[in-house]
């Protein structure tokens, strides 16, 4: 636990602040209120000159060594306060990064930036008027992003807006998320409503019937709205782990109860775990137009798939893959994660080399992630991962090798105690991008959740602003409750789409 005296006094949002900006330098750090023994000091001051120029600087001590650091910038003029403390965070941020950097001699590529969709603010300046010159050159310098990441949104953007000319127009239709919570077995990384399936006590049926429900019931308020849909995503969970009868029964009623289902621009189902993919399933899926699927290796190394709990092997994948792409799926996405138990550059390089006799038409990298919940953080200690180090090498590899093999990059994430602070990312073979994952990315429509543990964002089309809303996660407490689920949901629905007109 590194210990981190700042001079001045701050409020517990600056406090956070400054808490992301240290854990990506130690693994953790803590702001204490007194300068002690071990802690690194940081001093701080901020001065604004007559000409409204804010300037503020740092300086961090540590033995006998001073780092130094200061920014300067106009003070926004005619702003609100929220929007000048936003700036002031920002320079002070900025800062605080420098002397970070300076001191542990590391280079944060994404600067400032601590939260998960920086691709947001690439957009937010391209709608202030900016060109792509401008934005890079106000990510570098705002925000101390590294000019390779600048360009790496830039190209996403341009893809984005391929793939989806009306993205920023979205915003009067909505898309559908489904989540179904059940796997075969729980991966040793996983946080999603994910619950073994056995088909004891009746439980997935009762699942079922209130997924049919709420399908039915959003279904209806739509269809009366005439609401037109954009996308559907069946998640989970792996949706492929219900029986083939249940699945086709499920899309039927999503074909019965949805409006304009022939306009859906996509419908993707996550058949993420191959020892779930069946022919019988994939006949459905073909039945109801399911355009989309992913079926997710993770790895192409045995050891490693048994040590992360996904009790199936390298070759069920390679031939569930085959199975499907042979049956007629013709738009397959596939999931590799960096930073695996036990894995470094051989390891990826041979996941790399199998996933190019498949060539899917995306390929999303991860990177793996310590999220609080899962069994992988818990026991933290049985784990053995890459260092930062291996991981940035990884990335770079993956990096290479989309390009060799004419994919583009066209989502990114980036999530907390992510392995060497990088990211994760969508590559697609040109106009095969998931224009849902672009949606829920760039946040620019409400998207309904249905089922377990769907988190539901209700967009106000005129200010933008987002409410979430979250269905439970446990199929238990769902079975029980998702009546009054469905009532919540379309109060928000009433709420943000007031004027539209319903037909009889
Ligand atoms: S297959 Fe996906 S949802 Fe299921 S347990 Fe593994 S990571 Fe979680």
């Amino acid at each position: 636990m590194q210990k981190i005296y700042i001079t001045g006094h701050y409020e517990q949002d600056w406090i956070r602040m400054f808490t992301h900006l240290a854990n990506l330098f130690f693994e953790q750090s803590k702001l204490v209120s007194e300068d002690q023994e071990d802690t690194l000091t940081v001093k701080m001051d901020v001065k604004k000159d007559s000409g409204n120029v804010l300037s503020v600087h740092a300086q961090l001590l540590h033995a006998d060594n001073i780092y130094h650091s200061s920014f300067s910038e106009h003070e926004m003029a005619d702003s609100s306060e929220k929007e000048k403390s936003r700036q002031l965070k920002r320079i002070y941020s900025h800062v605080f990064l420098d002397v970070l950097e300076q001191f542990t001699h590391t280079n944060q590529s994404w600067g400032i930036l601590t939260g998960i969709r920086p691709m947001k603010l690439y957009h937010k300046y391209r709608q202030l008027g900016h060109d792509s010159e401008g934005i890079t050159k106000l990510l570098m310098k705002k925000h101390r992003i590294s000019k390779e990441k600048a360009n790496l949104l830039g190209t996403i953007e341009q893809v984005q807006l391929q793939a989806i000319p009306d993205l920023h127009n979205l915003q009067d239709e909505v898309s559908i998320y489904i989540g179904i919570p059940f796997c075969p077995t729980k991966c040793a990384y996983c946080t999603f409503p994910a619950y073994a399936i056995h088909r004891k006590n009746g439980r997935v049926e009762s699942f079922l019937d209130g997924l049919h429900e709420e399908i039915k019931e959003i279904g209806a308020w739509l269809k009366k709205r005439n609401k037109k849909i954009t996308t559907i995503y069946f998640g989970g969970g792996t949706p492929t782990s219900i029986e083939a009868e249940e699945m086709d029964a499920l899309y039927k009623t999503m074909y019965e109860s949805f409006p304009h289902m022939k306009e859906v621009r996509e419908v993707t189902v996550e058949a993420g775990r191959p020892d779930t993919i069946t022919p019988e399933k994939i006949e459905v899926l073909k039945k109801w137009n399911i355009d989309r699927i992913s079926v997710n290796p993770q790895s192409y190394t045995d050891e490693t798939l048994k040590a992360i709990g996904r009790h199936h092997s390298v070759q069920e994948t390679i031939d569930k893959f085959w199975l499907s792409r042979n049956m007629g799926m013709k738009n397959i996405n596939m999931d590799l994660i960096i930073g695996l138990p036990n894995e470094g550059m051989e390891e990826f390089q041979h996941s790399l080399d199998e996933t190019e006799k498949m060539q899917p038409e995306s390929l999303t990298i991860h990177t793996l992630s310590f999220k609080t919940a899962s069994e992988m953080t818990r026991n933290k200690d049985k784990y053995k991962v890459a260092d930062r180090e291996i991981a940035e090498q990884m990335m770079h590899l993956g990096e290479c090798w989309t390009k060799e093999n004419g994919y583009l990059p066209y989502y990114l994430y980036r999530q907390k105690n992510i392995l060497g602070n990088l990211e994760n990312v969508g590559y697609a073979k040109p106009g095969e991008e998931s224009i849902y994952n672009i949606i829920i990315m760039e946040e620019v429509q409400t998207i309904i959740g249905i089922g377990c543990g769907a988190s539901s964002k209700f967009m106000d089309p005129v200010t933008g602003k987002i409410t979430q809303f979250q269905n439970p996660k446990d199929p238990a407490a769902y079975i029980l409750t998702f009546q009054d689920y469905i009532d919540k949901k379309i109060e928000h629905l009433e709420r943000i789409f007031p004027d539209t007109i319903v037909v009889d």
